[in-house]
């Protein structure tokens, strides 16, 4: 097992001691009195968490892949059209999964680093009909965040359902989906939501469970089919028993308490939390002369930086001597530059310190590595922000 590290990569994250220690008490039966009261509670806090009074919350054990699929395979039926935007490794696949399940796919792909801007999205939207709309709110490969609201909007004002991969910012940046009108948003729980990897979680707005009732054509994963999954979360939540594949129980426990603790912090300070401690950890590695990959500070999401290595400076050898420092950050994950840049995930229950802990370990990774800048340039502006 790990012991005082920090682990600092875009989920798994650092989790809460009450949320572990909630994981290793004793399996009920997933029809116990007591669990159906801990799954209803949690039902009821995803409602409040997503900001979706009247959502639907959908919770099913598998990763955030299958929350994906649990939109996906829903929503499309074969020759329906799909419009993806992609700023990122996440958005590609959208358009893989989508495909498979038989829409017509149409890709707005932004340049690497960049968004893609309403007005195309607007443009695409008035020349064809599309049944749904994606988009990835933070894509984890770039760093690079997408603004939800105008997107919401224009679904609303075009008949179009969208569609949010939110894995790597619910619970992290603000999103809210009712009042933006955005119809599924959706993630797993190892990001920040603060539980182990297992669980896929979604909330469907009125508009896409009747989306998914007019469908006349069966939905070809048994296991996605939200006519199996619908019932129980609304048994769940009335409080009676059902059973259609046995849930997660000590994750959808464990899911409870960190949700609680969410509502606890308050989403606003929770999110005004995450935008403080990423900007601080970019004002550190811009001091430290590094250049990130999202392009412009807009565009940057508080969840995660991306950055390319230094000149001169090998990859492997960089993230090796972060992790001798006790620290473990991410490699890069899009194919077109993977072995040109790292990632360093900020989101959860972490504080300040874990913040000034990890530039101070890529700085002493940089130093071992031959970049020459100044020492504690990083820690010093990271802690100047912080104190703003
Ligand atoms: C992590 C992630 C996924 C995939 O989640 P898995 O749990 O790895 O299947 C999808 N989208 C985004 C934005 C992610 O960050």
């Amino acid at each position: 097992m790990r012991g005082h590290e920090l682990l600092m990569i875009p989920g798994p994250v650092d989790f809460e001691p009450e949320v572990l220690q909630a994981l290793g008490a004793p399996t009920t039966s997933h029809v116990a009195p007591v669990f159906i009261e801990v799954f209803g509670r949690a039902l009821e806090r995803m409602r409040a968490v997503w900001q979706c009074p009247s959502g639907q919350p959908l919770v099913v054990a598998g990763s955030g892949t299958f929350a994906m699929e649990l939109a996906g395979a829903n929503l499309v039926v074969p020759g329906d059209r799909a419009l993806v935007i992609s700023t990122g490794v996440f958005g590609d696949r959208f358009e893989d999964l989508l495909s498979r399940h038989g829409a017509e796919v149409t890709v707005l792909r932004a340049p690497l680093g960049g968004v893609v801007e309403p007005d195309r999205v607007e443009d695409e939207l008035r020349r064809r009909r599309f049944k749904l709309l994606t988009v990835t709110h933070v894509d984890t490969s770039t760093a690079v965040r997408m603004p939800l609201e105008p997107l919401g909007d224009l679904g609303r004002r075009h008949g179009v359902l969208t569609v949010v991969d939110g894995v790597c910012s619910v619970a992290a940046e603000e999103i809210q989906q009712e009042a933006w009108g955005l119809d599924v948003v959706l993630t797993a729980s190892q990001k920040a939501i603060g539980v182990p990897p297992g669980l896929a979680l979604l909330v469907a707005s009125p508009a896409a469970v009747d989306a998914f009732a007019a469908r006349r054509v069966p939905v070809r994963s048994y296991y996605a089919d939200w006519g199996k999954w619908l019932p129980i979360m609304q048994s769940y939540e009335a409080r009676q028993p059902s059973y259609f594949g046995t849930p997660a129980v000590n994750l959808v426990v464990a899911l409870g308490v960190s949700l609680g603790r969410i509502l606890d912090e308050g989403l606003a300070p929770r999110f005004a939390r995450h935008a403080l401690l990423g900007g601080a950890f970019r004002a550190g590695v811009d001091a430290i002369g590094l250049r990130q990959l999202p392009l412009g500070e807009k565009a940057r999401a508080n969840t995660l930086t991306a950055c390319y290595y230094p000149d001169g400076v090998s990859g492997p050898a960089l993230l090796a001597a972060i992790g001798r420092a006790g620290v473990t950050v991410a490699g890069g994950l899009h194919s077109e530059i993977k072995d040109r840049y790292f990632r360093i995930g900020h989101m959860g229950a972490i504080r300040a310190a874990a913040i000034l802990g990890t530039l101070g370990a890529l700085e002493t990774g940089l130093q071992e590595a031959g970049h020459r800048f100044e020492l504690g340039a990083g820690v010093a502006a990271a802690q100047r922000a912080l104190s703003r």
